[in-house]
C-alpha cells in the first residue's frame, strides 16, 4: 500500500511540472513516503531526514515533505523533532501534496484529518506497463494487539464497484495484463458500503468477467474473513491467481488471543485445508510475529510447527516491535530481544526449507509466466507465475509476455527453467 501511495505520490507531483531526479542532492524537493509499522521503519526515516537536514541547510529553499503513517502518527512532534520539515501529510490527505507546495514558503503545514481522500482515486504513476496496484479499500476495523495501522489509516472503506472496475477496464485499455487489488483486509470488501449487498467474492466475480485483465491478484486476506465463497470465486474464476497471502502471525492458540486475531491454530489449519484442496496448486504465504509478549517456548513451538503443517510456500517474519499506543504496548512479560532474534533465526530457517520443498515440488512441470525483464544476476530473464514465485531463464522474452517456462531447479526464493517452445 506504502509503494502504491508512492505512485500515487509521484503522478501529482508530476501533475505539477516537477520530475524525479536519481540524487537527492539534485531535488529541488525531497518527499519522504514513510511506515511506521514497526519501530525499525522509524528509525530507516530518521537516517534519512539527517541527509534532509543537511541539504536544506546548503539550501533554505529546498522543500522537505514527510507523507504517510509516520507523519499521521507524529503529526505536529514531528515538526519539534525535526524542524526544518515544511510539509507532512497523513495516508488520507496525500492529495493535499500540491496544495501544501503551493503555500508560502516558510510556513510548516501539516495535514492529517479531515476530509480524507482514498489515495486510489488519484492519479498515478505505474513502474511497469504491464503490471499495477488497483487499491479496492482504505483503513482497517480490526484491533490486533500489536497493529498501529487503525490508527495511521482510519478505519476501513471500500471503493465502489463502480470506480474500481472503471480503474481496472482504464488499466486493461492501457496494456496492464496483471492487477494486485489492495486492501488491509480485502475480505471485508463491502462490509461498509450501502446495503451491504457487495462482498469481495462479487467484486473478483465482476472483474474476472468484464474487466479485461489477465491476471488478478489481492493483498491482504485475513483469515477470520476468508470466506467458503471466496474459495469457491478463487478455485473456479481462470484470471484470479492461485495465491493466497493468508497472514497467520502465530501459530498458539493463547498467543493469537492475545493478539486479537479473531481464529485459532485450528481454524486456520482447517482453512489452508480447504484452499489447498479446492485450488489446485494454490501457493499460500504468510506474516509470522515472534515475541510477542507473553511468548513462550511453547508458543513459540506452536509456530514452528503450524509451517510444517501449514507447508507455506513463503513467509514474512518479523520480531515484534512495541508500537505506541496499541494494547499490546502495555501488556506484561515482553521477551527479551536476544531470545526474539534466536527465535526469529530458527523461523527463518523453518521457513526457508518448507519453501525450498514446496518449490521442487514444481521441477518437470511447466508454467505460466508474465516476464518482468532481465533478472538482476545478468543475461537471464525473470517472471513470475501465477503463484506468485519468480521464475529466472534465458530469453529472449520481452517484459510483459505471457509464456510457457519448464521448471529445471529450484531454491527456498526461486526456480530456474527453460521456455517451452522458445
Ligand atoms: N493488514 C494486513 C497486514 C498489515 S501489516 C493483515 O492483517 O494481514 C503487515 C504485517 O506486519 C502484519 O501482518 C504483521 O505480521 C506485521 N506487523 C504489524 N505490526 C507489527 C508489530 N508491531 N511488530 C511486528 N510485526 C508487525
Ligand atoms: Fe493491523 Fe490486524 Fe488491521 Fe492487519 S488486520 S492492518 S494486522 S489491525
Amino acid at each position: 500500500m506504502n509503494e502504491h501511495d508512492s505512485e500515487r505520490l509521484r503522478a501529482l507531483l508530476e501533475g505539477q511540472g516537477l520530475r524525479r531526479v536519481e540524487l537527492p542532492e539534485e531535488a529541488d524537493v525531497l518527499v519522504y513516503n514513510t511506515c511506521t509499522v514497526r519501530q525499525s521503519a522509524d528509525e530507516r526515516l530518521a537516517g534519512h531526514l539527517g541527509t534532509a537536514a543537511r541539504l536544506k541547510r546548503a539550501d533554505p529553499h529546498r522543500r522537505v515533505v514527510v507523507t504517510g503513517c509516520l507523519a499521521q502518527a507524529q503529526q505536529e512532534q514531528l515538526f519539534e523533532r525535526f524542524p526544518f520539515v515544511d510539509v507532512a501529510l497523513g495516508p488520507q490527505n496525500l492529495h493535499r501534496l500540491p496544495e501544501a507546495l503551493g503555500a508560502n514558503e516558510g510556513t510548516r503545514c501539516g495535514y492529517f484529518a479531515d476530509e480524507p481522500v482514498m489515495s486510489g482515486d488519484l492519479p498515478s504513476h505505474r513502474e511497469r506497463p504491464y503490471q499495477a496496484w488497483l487499491q479496492i479499500m482504505s483503513g482497517c476495523n480490526n484491533a490486533c494487539a500489536y497493529c498501529i495501522v487503525p490508527f495511521v489509516r482510519g478505519p476501513e472503506r471500500s471503493r465502489s464497484l463502480a470506480a474500481i472496475l472503471a480503474e481496472a477496464r482504464r488499466l486493461a485499455a492501457d496494456g496492464v495484463r496483471e492487477v494486485t487489488l489492495l486492501g488491509q483486509n480485502v475480505n471485508a470488501y463491502g462490509n461498509d458500503l450501502p446495503g451491504r449487498g457487495m462482498t469481495f467474492a462479487d467484486l473478483l466475480d465482476a472483474l474476472d468477467a468484464t474487466s479485461g485483465i489477465e491476471r488478478i491478484r489481492f493483498l491482504t486476506s485475513h483469515p477470520k474473513d476468508l470466506s467458503e465463497r471466496l474459495i469457491e470465486a478463487i478455485a473456479d474464476l481462470p484470471h484470479v491467481c492461485e495465491h493466497v497471502h493468508l497472514p497467520a502471525q502465530s501459530g498458539s492458540n493463547a498467543v493469537l488471543r492475545a493478539m486479537r486475531r479473531g481464529y485459532t491454530r485450528e481454524r486456520y489449519l482447517e482453512l489452508v485445508a480447504d484452499l489447498r484442496g479446492r485450488v489446485p496448486d494454490v501457493a499460500l504465504t504468510t506474516d509470522l510475529i515472534v515475541g510477542f509478549p507473553g511468548e513462550t517456548d511453547a508458543d513459540f513451538a506452536a509456530t514452528l510447527s503450524l509451517v510444517e503443517e501449514a507447508r507455506f510456500e513463503a513467509a514474512f517474519t518479523f520480531i515484534y516491535s512495541p508500537r505506541p499506543g496499541t494494547a499490546a504496548e502495555s501488556l506484561p512479560h515482553h521477551v527479551p530481544e536476544e531470545v526474539k532474534r534466536e527465535r526469529v533465526e530458527t523461523l527463518i530457517a523453518a521457513t526457508q526449507r518448507v519453501a525450498r520443498e514446496r518449490h521442487q515440488r514444481m521441477v518437470g512441470r511447466r508454467y505460466e509466466v508474465l516476464v518482468e525483464g532481465p533478472s538482476r544476476h545478468g543475461q537471464a530473464y525473470r517472471g513470475r507465475t501465477r503463484q506468485n514465485v519468480t521464475v529466472n531463464f534465458p530469453g529472449p522474452a520481452q517484459p510483459g509476455e505471457l509464456r510457457e517456462v519448464l521448471i529445471e531447479g529450484a531454491t527456498s526464493t526461486t526456480l530456474t527453467g527453460r521456455l517451452v517452445n522458445g
